[in-house]
């Protein structure tokens, strides 16, 4: 996960491979409190693992049912078999509309001392039309906030289960999916009617709750989209295992991705096939209404780009009001101005959508109109997109719709403010994104950072890599790995051993993972960092065929979404073309008090005047050796970092960076 102040994507080309997506959120949320409520255990495989998710597990262990964590997506739950949770309980649901309505309703019908509330937004969204439909049963349910909005208390009701229970259904379905799993509780002698009123929105999030209620063993009886009638001696009962499909909302980026980007080998989205549960799944229709080719397997798909420009398009969007989302920036390499139509819900979601969508399109360039329950977008043709700062409003699907923006024609880089926010429902969207998309080499940005022996510049180009969200290549690691193999595999470290170094260099399984260093499975991070095998690194390092050797190997760290690069050539040699270098220098005799300092702290006794003899005369050796002498690229940035902390050097050098971008104040 990205957890950046912003994430620049730079321009992308292709889209093509396999991409396996994490479950539906939908899917997940309902089976954890179906799970709970049941008698039984069950073993749930595939779970979403994300912000909705996770507020849900912790609201369940709060209300006294066993959780136990498995492997990556596996959870067992203890079920409470209906019977009433032990303790009174304030639950923290973030901003999970689908953990909020369902626990309302169910813990409502239960009885008991709880509260429920989230982070602010989630106390705008409205949910006053359960709560009215709850007290009309006799629950015991107040309003700790503004009137009609969580955060919520809810105390021991008193039911009137004999007349047929009203809800609205053209807010949001969420408030009858949170009647049609909490009524099944109390649904033990007589039979439960729900009335709808108003036209019912989003139906195909009704079908996965009627679904999946039946894998719990109750079964809804249902006239038209109206009346729902709980059978009489309903009981809920663990199946007990379950596997969750993958979403089917964010497919829709992915699918939306082949239709723009598989040119030449497809998009393979694993663990969701067309005959999904999920109505989102129906994205796959407007898909290929603008031109997407896709071929349906069983737990799979297959996603090409057809028509190019894509085909505009005019559509209820009712049916799929998330992934709807994601044809308004398909929209912008359509044909024509495309119409989304009958999303008045989008208004009410994790932000308004409806403007976030028009406001952050134009910043694109792109003209939009919009509606109360509409928006058009029409066409950006190439030569018109602007380089745009994207604000995602802390909703998951502005950021991950206006990812896509970075495959316009015009070669312009897309800056996601905030890009953790996808973390809602798919906390590693962009890493997914990165696997899959393809740009030239060119199109990668780097930064370069070099400087003498302890001038910070490793700590340095770290910390910018991390507040960038970019890969780090510390080169010197690669000659400080090259050094300890060849000693492992007794070659001296001399030039007549050249040849079979540099052979060893060429194939080096290096790997660095989570601030480690690998070679192979080994851990040798702390191996390498001795005094010992630094020299031994500036030894191997002199040797021109071990350097060429490592060429290949440094430039594949060139990966999206960018490069921090720290080492002697890298703006000279490997990256010449870098669009910022930087040579960070200190005096020498600062320089000696950070040396000393470091060495100290490790127990290691020394003099700070040895030290800063000592890096003078590697200063005078590096920078006279004939091989990649320490030297500023002719077109680095000097920064003296003498009197500066890392944080200020870091914070510069962002500065400059940000200086560069075609992004506007
Ligand atoms: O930066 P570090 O101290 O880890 O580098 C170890 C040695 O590798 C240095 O003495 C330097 O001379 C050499 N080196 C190099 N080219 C690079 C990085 C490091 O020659 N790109």
């Amino acid at each position: 996960m990205y957890a950046t102040e912003f994430l620049d994507l730079p321009p992308l080309e292709t889209a093509a491979g396999e991409v396996t997506l994490p479950g539906s959120k939908s899917i997940s949320n309902r089976v954890l409190l179906l799970a709970a409520l049941s008698e039984g255990t069950t073993a749930v495989h595939d779970l979403l693992d994300s912000d909705d998710t996770r507020v849900m597990l912790d609201a369940l262990v709060q209300l006294g049912c066993g959780v136990r964590r498995g492997g990556p997506g596996q959870v067992e739950i203890d079920g409470l078999g209906g019977q009433p949770p032990a303790v009174s309980a304030r639950l923290f649901l973030g901003n999970a509309g689908t953990a909020m309505r369902p626990l309302t309703a169910a813990l409502a019908v239960l009885g008991g001392d709880f509260v429920l509330e989230g982070v602010p937004r989630m106390h705008e969204r409205p949910i006053g039309d359960l709560v009215d439909a709850l007290r009309a049963l006799g629950c015991s349910i107040g309003y700790l906030g503004n009137q009609g909005y969580p955060p919520l208390s809810i105390g021991r009701p008193t039911l009137k289960l004999g007349a047929p229970i009203p809800v609205r259904g053209d807010v949001s379905s969420q408030f009858l999916t949170a009647l049609l799993m909490a009524l099944p509780l109390v649904a033990v002698e007589r039979a439960i009617v729900i009335e709808v009123q108003g036209e019912l929105i989003s139906r195909p999030y009704i079908e996965i709750t009627l679904n999946l209620l039946r894998r719990f063993g109750i079964t809804v009886e249902r006239e038209g989209w109206s009346r729902f009638t709980i059978p009489a001696g309903s009981r809920y009962r663990s199946p007990g295992k379950l596997h969750v499909e993958a979403d089917a909302s964010s497919a829709s980026y992915f699918i939306a991705l082949g239709a723009m980007a598989a040119t030449d080998r497809p998009l393979v989205i694993r663990g969701l096939g067309e005959d999904s549960i999920q109505g989102d799944i129906r994205f796959v229709d407007a898909a290929r209404q603008m031109g997407a080719l896709v071929e349906g397997g069983a737990n799979r798909m297959t996603i090409r780009r057809g028509a190019w420009p894509l085909k505009a398009i005019d559509i209820d969007c009712n049916h799929i009001p998330d992934a709807a989302m994601t044809l308004a920036t398909m929209a912008l390499f359509a044909d024509g101005p495309s119409t989304l139509r009958n999303i008045a819900s989008w208004r009410v979601k994790e932000t308004d959508r409806i403007a976030a969508m028009a406001i952050e399109s134009r910043k694109l360039g792109a003209t939009v109109e919009e509606g109360p329950d509409w928006l058009r977008i029409h066409p950006l043709p190439a030569g018109q997109w602007r380089a745009a700062r994207i604000h995602t409003y802390d909703d998951h699907r502005v950021a991950m719709c206006f990812s896509l923006a970075a495959f316009n024609p015009d070669g312009l880089p897309v800056r996601i403010e905030d890009p953790k926010c996808v973390a809602k429902t798919f906390p590693d969207y962009f890493e997914t994104l990165f696997s899959v998309a393809g740009t030239p080499a060119a199109s990668i940005p780097v930064l370069c950072i070099d400087g003498p022996t302890a001038s910070g510049k490793g700590t340095v180009a770290a910390a910018v890599a991390a507040r960038l969200g970019y890969h780090f290549l510390d080169s010197g690691a690669m000659y400080r790995v090259t050094a300890l193999a060849a000693t492992r595999a007794g070659l001296a470290i001399a030039a007549e051993q050249e040849p079979a170094i540099a052979a060893l260099a060429r194939t080096l399984p290096v790997r660095f993972a989570d601030g480690r260093v690998f070679i192979g499975h080994d851990d040798v991070t702390d191996a390498i960092r001795t005094e010992e095998a630094g020299m031994n690194a500036s030894r191997v390092s002199a040797l021109p065929s071990v350097r060429d050797a490592l060429v290949a190997l440094q430039l594949g760290f060139r990966r999206l979404p960018g490069l921090v690069a720290d080492g002697r050539d890298m703006g000279t040699v490997i990256f010449p073309q870098a669009p910022l270098k930087i040579f960070l220098t200190a005096s020498a005799q600062t320089r000696a008090e950070r040396r000393y300092k470091q060495l100290i702290a490790k127990g290691i006794e020394a003099r700070i005047v040895d030290l800063r003899a000592g890096l003078e005369a590697r200063d005078l050796r590096d920078s006279s050796r004939p091989v990649a002498p320490l030297k500023p690229a002719p077109d680095a940035l000097l920064l003296d970092n003498s009197t500066a902390t890392i944080e200020q050097s870091v914070a510069e050098v962002i500065g400059w960076w940000q200086a560069r971008q075609p992004f506007p104040a």
